[in-house]
């Protein structure tokens, strides 16, 4: 299939407008499958009505078809069309944290979506996404946009277009260059039709900042037990993994090092995922870094970079350090956890 590449400044005005958006709205009312960017990764969209393009999504990205996924909107009254049932609590958190990635699981409505597209589950999630270009390109469609990580299964999520050139080229019908995405880990999923609400996966919107508005949240027990069948289907499936075995360290520096230097003594090249304030530090085949520790954001953006940029280079083994789990730093270990299966050496 050929691919077309289109390349928008986000920050014009009248962002609608842009030829570039028509297209891609226009291939989406065909059914074509597209990748633009938000605010946290890039998104593989279909029209979420649609068999056909909700097929195309799960093709593209080989990924298994019991995995639901997320409805993204541009207007509040998209809602209305496809859920029901909405408490209180869910609309107080669209008010205040959207646009923005905070994916809310609803009741569904019946006979609006695709069947494929939640998994014949009787709830939808949705989001409304903060980023000019995914908004304009929902808006100009007129359709709610199923939209999972414009990646490969399995792969770190795309955090620029190139990312999702590397594993879609030829797949897709085409990709939207909206440079660099911010938040760089996905959404945060709350499980809204429980009475006390649900953290089903960590995400760009956290805990702290969830409960501010409505209170105390629960976190699905599965987040903390790789052994338990999570209730949100698609964090049971390994995901983020770069190509090399990675490991994650809860230790010193030291003790990485030593890690580091019996691996290359025999005879395998070893990398280390690491931050600006140690990566002088040590002595490995590649050492990369993925932003400052004083700032979690800045890991979070560039995490999935980085796992990518170890698939460009000839390590055999992956060493990473570990980060506190507050703030977006519980969304930044739970990809690690399953970047790593859950392999963590103490
Ligand atoms: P992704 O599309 O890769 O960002 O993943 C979307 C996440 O949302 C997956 O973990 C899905 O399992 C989860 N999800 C989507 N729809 C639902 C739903 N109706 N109930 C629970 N989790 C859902
Ligand atoms: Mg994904």
């Amino acid at each position: 299939m050929k691919t077309q590449y289109w390349s928008v400044d986000k920050y014009v005005d009248n962002i609608r407008n842009y030829p570039q958006i028509s297209q891609a709205a226009s291939l989406l009312k065909q059914n074509e499958v597209i990748a633009f960017p938000t605010e946290t990764v890039y998104g593989l969209g279909g029209n979420a009505e649609s068999d056909e393009a909700v097929q195309k999504i799960f093709e593209a990205k080989g990924r298994p078809s019991d995995n639901p996924l997320i409805i993204h909107i541009a207007e509040i009254k998209q809602l209305n069309q496809f859920a029901e049932n909405i408490p209180d609590h869910a609309k107080i958190l669209m008010e205040t944290f959207w646009p923005g990635p905070l994916t809310l699981v609803l009741n569904k409505r019946a006979g609006f979506l695709s069947e494929k597209a939640t998994a014949g589950l009787s709830t939808v999630a949705v989001r409304m996404p903060d980023h000019p270009v995914a908004l304009a390109v929902i808006k100009e469609s007129g359709l709610p946009i199923a939209a999972p990580s414009a990646n490969r299964s399995g792969k770190p999520s795309p955090t620029t277009a190139k990312h999702v050139a590397d594993d879609l080229h030829g797949r897709i019908a085409g990709i939207v260059d909206g440079g660099p995405t911010g938040v760089g880990v996905e959404s945060t999923v709350l499980d809204c039709t429980e009475p006390v609400p649900v953290i089903l996966r960590p995400g760009g919107i956290t805990k702290e900042q969830i409960e501010k508005v409505i209170g105390p949240v629960k976190i699905d027990p599965a987040l903390d037990d790789a052994g338990q069948a999570p209730k949100s289907p698609g964090m049971k499936y390994r995901h983020y993994a770069p190509n090399a075995p990675l490991y994650l360290v809860d230790g010193s520096r030291e003790y990485i090092q030593k890690l580091i230097t019996e691996n290359e003594a025999k005879g395998l090249k070893a990398g280390v995922l690491t931050t600006e304030e140690s990566k002088g530090l040590y002595n490995a085949h590649l050492v990369l870094s993925c932003g400052n520790r004083s700032n979690l954001d800045t890991v979070a953006s560039s995490l999935y970079d980085t796992l990518r940029k170890f698939n460009e280079s000839d390590v055999d083994i992956i060493f990473s350090e570990m980060f506190p789990e507050e703030g977006v730093g519980q969304a930044i270990m739970n990809r690690l956890l399953k970047a790593a299966g859950h392999r963590v050496l103490s």
